[in-house]
């Protein structure tokens, strides 16, 4: 499977007739079952035999949010100087919010991210994805609620070999039953009505556990942006006006899906605050990242990810580079004043989005063989290792050069 997705990557979904995607689908999903097969094996003997366990008696909110398309140059707490980021930044400003300034993903596409960065694997120590455990049963098996909201089901695109590889492994029938407390049956046009949909189910008002790990996979800024808001006044917050960009191959065209872009950002930047506000008087911690950037005629005249051969600094700037961010409400600063200044330290490191199972454990005060103190990026520990895009390339060579 790892060559299958290797391919796709080169040659991308675009760049395949109709005859080579039918073949490649069919071969993709043979290869698929049998990867899902040893992951979900993994994953369920995990659940139920795993050596994890949680330090602390206190009540903890350890919540994901998975993002999705997000170039970070067009957020303003990155130094975008269009307001896409008003309620993130209010965060930072307050010291609620640490943002990490040099984090990649090792692939542009969603479902070879998502398994690499989930499952509890160390690609350092060059493991294969599929021969470990998903993230849900380590946390489930230290005494954890699993509650996982997700827009990005799929279920009413079949069609995408993308999103069926992956919700395949992430919602297969035994991993559910074993990792689960609570999911979503339903994907929504857009992310507010996830959340809205999670408040809805009164998972919270009902839990009796002590501890919960609420995961929430959004649409986030995915092609086409223009689809990921609501078309309201208040969300048609910038028009083609608004644009900043100079660059001379810059049209009206590329205006437009701009500010669309955004726009889309902005409305990210809503539901961050939707998500926090409902743990604001908590003892919560939130761990946000993106699965891969988009180029955002950054640097030509593209949108999107386009899986070319030859990859430059711009393209890996624009597709590989990520945000990747911790906010921490008033009780958690002040039960764990360590961790947040381990946090603070942090920021400058160099580490990937695949690195985040370490931090999720070291957040969910996890005791387990899973754990590698110097993988973790917030440990005193953590020892960077080389950062490899698209399984051969060294980032930070290609970035040095
Ligand atoms: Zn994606």
């Amino acid at each position: 499977m790892a060559q299958v997705e290797a391919f796709i990557v080169d040659v991308g979904e675009r760049g395949m007739d109709n005859v080579t995607s039918s073949l490649y689908s069919m071969h993709a999903l043979h290869l698929a079952s049998s990867d899902a097969n040893a992951v979900v094996m993994a994953t369920v003997r995990e659940a139920e035999s795993g050596d994890a366990r949680c330090e602390t008696n206190d009540t903890t909110n350890v919540i994901l949010v998975i993002g999705e398309s997000y170039n970070k140059r067009h957020a303003s707490i990155y130094g975008y100087s269009l307001e896409t980021t008003p309620n993130l930044l209010a965060e930072m400003q307050r010291g609620n919010l640490t943002v990490f300034k040099n984090v990649v993903s090792p692939y542009n596409t969603t479902s070879l991210t998502l398994k690499n960065a989930l499952s509890c694997c160390s690609r350092s120590k060059h493991e294969e994805w599929k021969n470990k455990p998903l993230i849900m049963s380590t946390f489930k098996r230290a005494g954890y609620d699993v509650v996982w909201w997700d827009n990005q089901l799929g279920d009413e695109n079949k069609k995408n070999v993308f999103a069926f590889s992956l919700n395949s492994i992430f919602f297969n029938k035994k991993i559910i039953e074993s990792c689960y407390t609570l999911r979503n049956e339903q994907s929504f046009e857009y992310d507010h009505q996830l959340v809205d949909d999670f408040l809805n189910s009164h998972y919270l008002q009902k839990s009796t556990s002590a501890k919960r790990l609420l995961v929430f996979h959004l649409l986030g800024q995915h092609l086409m942006a223009v689809n990921r808001y609501p078309n309201e006044d208040k969300y048609n917050h910038f028009t083609p006006d608004s644009v900043i960009m100079q660059a001379s191959y810059i049209d009206d065209a590329a205006r437009v899906q701009i500010a669309q872009y955004d726009n889309a950002t902005r409305y990210n930047d809503a539901v961050m605050a939707q998500i926090i506000e409902i743990f604001r008087d908590d003892n919560a911690v939130l761990l946000y990242f993106s699965d891969h950037g988009e180029e955002v005629y950054d640097y030509r005249y593209s949108i999107g990810r386009s899986h070319s051969r030859i990859k430059t600094k711009n393209y890996l700037r624009a597709q590989n580079e990520v945000p990747f961010m911790v906010w921490c409400s008033d009780k958690y600063m002040k039960s764990h004043p360590q961790v947040v200044m381990r946090l603070k330290k942090s920021v400058d490191r160099p580490f990937m989005n695949t690195d985040l199972v370490q931090i999720l454990l070291d957040l969910g005060e996890i005791r387990s063989s899973q754990r590698v103190e110097r993988f973790n990026p917030i440990s005193d520990a953590f020892q960077p290792t080389p950062r490899i895009v698209f399984n051969t390339l060294d980032y930070d060579s290609v970035m040095n050069n």
